[in-house]
């Protein structure tokens, strides 16, 4: 291990100054593979400094001129996206194909962003009074800040700055510490795609660095994802500071499947939204709600032939299907929690904890996992567990079944399984969650509209990414205006009116 990871700060790659070092790890191997500088609060300041002496200049490039640079760079990470995801890969764990799929759902953020002029376009009134007209424009922030979680090292970060940077704001991006090099590559892809130096700046970092960009003046607005306790300190630390905050947190994501429907695509569903990336995503469904005990044990004796064949390998493994989790302290929480649901009474039908890979005896790796009869009085029911674990709690009726996901303290993503369009409607009508699928385990929204949760998975007004993500890096100009009578009228001799 040599690698020092360095921070990207006007267009250049810079040492780390400060003595605080943290390492980033091979999951698979649990190998160290190179080292990152934690910023210091100098460190931070002089890129929040760069980015604010680059916002002027910015900020009056017109949005076509910044638009292009966007195509350019979607053009880029196109290319480059197998090289992303390896990048992804070796620090995150997860499987070249799953790595793949992240990257290709941030590029269409950046295609979004490709549409700026249009999206930045304002209304106008004519005539609203006697020769007023009045008209209205989005202009950019300032320095605005992203801080990003480990499990999307690529496309959470491309949720937040292409469009930041296409509406004019510069950026500063406080990447996992976990997985520091993904996000570092793609700054560098956008700068080869025409960035100028100071628009896009890359701090690597922890509290340390968070707590500056929540206080500092200078900065106008944080878009945060991570743990809803950190979400929750973000938010009401920056807005506290005066800024625009939107602080995505954690999840308990229900998938809920009803009698009628087919329990075949049901468990194909269960799979990869349970057990993809380890359950470490936030839109990872981690509770399956089937209504009757008639359709629980169906499901329960489909699944669990179907979790114990997992092949769990490493990413260099194409035939892997989920990688190993993101660190050792991660793997025993994960282990921790299952003994918790041992111990609080589920009925553990798979067990991971033992699991064990030849030739990987020190990667962070867990085996599929799946409880029945959980009941929501139960931690590992109440608390988000991000690993691949799959809890059953088994469902009275459609009602208790919606009630229960309402109860939730979390509320970002949710899925009904069924075939009666009655009931679907009913449920997307009636759930208190942020992103509802019918017969769609992960209903991750595309792009073009916003991504975000309710309750305690979301702290601020406004969703991230799509044309929410546009109001949030933006804030509205309105113009009135009247032209005095000009030298087209000549001379006038009587006393002027309103009429
Ligand atoms: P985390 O909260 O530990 O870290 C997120 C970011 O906050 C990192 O950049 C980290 O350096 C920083 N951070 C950590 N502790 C801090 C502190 N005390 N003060 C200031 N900053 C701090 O989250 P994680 O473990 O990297 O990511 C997993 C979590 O993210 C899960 O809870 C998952 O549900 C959530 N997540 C949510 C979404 C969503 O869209 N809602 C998407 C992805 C991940």
């Amino acid at each position: 291990m040599s690698r020092t990871i360095e921070h990207l700060i006007g267009g250049a790659r810079v040492a780390p100054e400060g003595p605080r070092r943290s390492p980033v790890f091979n999951p698979a191997t649990g190998e160290q593979t190179a080292e990152l500088g934690l910023a210091t609060r100098a460190e931070v300041e002089r890129a929040i400094g760069v980015a604010a002496e680059a916002f002027p200049a910015w900020a009056a490039t017109p949005p076509a001129k910044r638009g292009r640079i966007m195509f350019r760079f979607k053009e880029l990470l196109d290319a480059r996206a197998d090289e992303i995801a390896r990048a992804i890969s070796a620090e995150h764990g997860k499987t070249h194909a799953d790595a793949l799929g992240e990257v290709a759902r941030g590029i269409e953020v950046v295609e979004f962003a490709c549409g700026i002029p249009q999206l930045l376009k304002g209304e106008y009134s004519r005539n609203v009074g006697p020769a007023i007209d009045s008209f209205d424009v989005r202009e950019p922030l300032g320095v605005v800040a992203g801080i990003t979680p480990f499990n999307f090292p690529a496309m959470v970060p491309l949720w937040m700055f292409p469009l930041a940077i296409a509406a004019g704001n510069t950026f500063i991006l406080k990447p996992s510490e976990k997985d520091p090099s993904a996000a570092l590559l793609v700054a560098e892809i956008a700068h080869e795609a025409g960035l100028p130096a100071g628009v896009l700046n890359v701090v690597h970092g922890d509290k340390e660095a968070v707590d500056v960009l929540l206080t500092d003046p200078r900065i106008e607005a944080v878009s945060f994802v991570g743990s809803t306790p950190i979400a929750e300190y973000v938010y009401a630390t920056g807005t506290a500071a005066g800024k625009r905050v939107q602080a995505l947190g954690g999840a308990k994501n229900h998938m809920v499947i009803l009698p009628d429907a087919d329990l075949d695509q049901a468990v194909d569903a269960l799979m990869g939204a349970g057990y993809g990336s380890a359950g470490e995503r936030c839109m990872a469904i981690s509770v399956a709600v089937p209504v009757g005990e008639e359709t629980a044990d169906r499901l329960v004796e489909k699944l669990i032939p179907r979790v114990e064949a997992l092949k769990v390998g490493p990413a260099t493994d194409s035939a892997a299907e989920m990688g190993p989790l993101i660190s050792d302290i991660h793997a025993r929480k994960v282990r921790g929690y299952i003994d918790k649901g041992v111990e609080e009474g589920a009925k553990l039908l798979v067990d991971g904890r033992n699991f064990r890979l030849q030739g990987y005896e020190n990667g962070y790796f867990v085996g599929g996992t799946l409880f029945d009869r959980v009941t929501t009085d139960m931690t590992i029911y109440r608390e988000e567990i991000f690993g691949p674990v799959l809890s059953v709690v088994r469902s009275g009726s459609y009602e208790d079944a919606v009630g229960m996901i309402n109860a939730h303290e979390y509320g970002n993503g949710t899925a009904l399984f069924t075939r009666d369009g009655d009931a679907a409607r009913d449920f997307v009508s009636r759930v208190r969650i942020g992103m509802v699928g019918v017969n769609v385990p992960l209903p991750v929204p595309v792009a073009y509209h916003s991504f975000g949760g309710w309750k305690r998975s979301l702290f601020g007004a406004h969703h991230i990414y799509g044309p929410e993500g546009v109001k949030f890096y933006t804030r509205l100009k309105t113009v009135t205006q009247r032209w005095p009578t000009g030298i087209r009228a000549g001379a006038q001799f009587n006393f002027p009116t309103m009429g």
